[in-house]
């Protein structure tokens, strides 16, 4: 770990001060979960992860969609938490921490954190399209290799179930919008890891927190939008990076 970063976290941990975690896709790579902007399974390379998270893609073909989330939802319920889940999930007991995720997966929470906000939504939540109304009941069956996939149906109105992601052109969730607003606000401390920082408005938190005093350090294996705005920057991946926290 960089000197300058154990410093940090040290007056950090002996002053009481609260820690602010954002992660990004890059927290689940480790996990075998591909980023956005890394390469893809051969399945899904032709096509443009940004043109699959809309509501146009949606209304144009929704069992293509479908059939897109239910693979990666499959990806998710056959990964397990990292080391970094882990470690953040043990810091969570040690000092007051707030863990802002822009990740619809649920390793964090399967990891054992609570998570404050997912500012993008969940993948498992899922809601009617038309009406709302949440989906409870099981998923459907996942079958291996089948790209297209009729959506479920709501039984209130009988539209089509989508996945509770937050896509591109939507409003972010109210509440955890403003969970993450208060959670940059009121830190000493931002750790930013593994995301590019290319997807606002949630890539304005570090620099928000930043303007309420808090000190910024990016942890990603490369270099991001955020990093010349960040006070510390650790060239590391998150399994890597943040089972090291814990032995400050
Ligand atoms: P992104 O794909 O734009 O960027 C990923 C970042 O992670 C890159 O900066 C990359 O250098 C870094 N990275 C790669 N491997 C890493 C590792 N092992 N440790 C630490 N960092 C690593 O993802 P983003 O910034 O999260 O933004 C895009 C959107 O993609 C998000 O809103 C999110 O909802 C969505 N997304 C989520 C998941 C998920 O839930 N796991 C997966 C893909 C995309
Ligand atoms: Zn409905």
């Amino acid at each position: 770990m960089p000197a300058a970063i154990a410093d940090v976290l040290k007056r950090m941990i002996d002053g009481g001060g609260r820690v602010c975690v954002l992660t990004g896709a890059g927290m689940s790579a480790e996990s075998g979960i591909p980023t956005f902007r890394g390469t893809h399974d051969s399945l899904w390379s032709r096509f443009d992860p940004m043109r699959l998270a809309t509501a146009e893609a949606w209304r144009e073909d929704p069992a293509l969609v479908w059939g897109w989330y239910r693979w990666r939802m499959q990806l998710v319920r056959d990964a397990q938490p990292n080391a970094g889940h882990k470690a953040l999930a043990e810091l969570a007991r040690r000092v007051p921490l707030s863990l802002v995720t822009q990740n619809v997966d649920d390793l964090h929470e399967r990891a054992g954190s609570t998570v404050d906000a997912h500012v993008h939504g969940s993948l498992f939540a899922l809601r009617c399209f038309a009406c709302g109304q949440a989906h409870d009941g099981p998923l459907d069956d996942y079958v291996e290799g089948q790209q297209k996939v009729a959506p479920m149906r709501c039984t209130a109105c009988g539209d089509a179930i989508r996945p509770g992601v937050v896509w591109f052109g939507e409003a972010l969730p109210d509440d955890a919008w403003s969970a993450a607003v208060d959670a940059a606000e009121r830190c000493m401390l931002v750790l930013v890891v593994g995301t590019s920082g290319l997807v606002y408005p949630a890539a304005g938190l570090p620099a928000l927190a930043r303007r309420h005093g808090a000190t910024v350090v990016e942890i990603n294996p490369e270099p991001t939008a955020l990093s010349a705005d960040a006070d510390h920057v650790w060239r590391s991946t998150a399994a890597q990076a943040l089972p090291q926290l814990l032995a400050i």
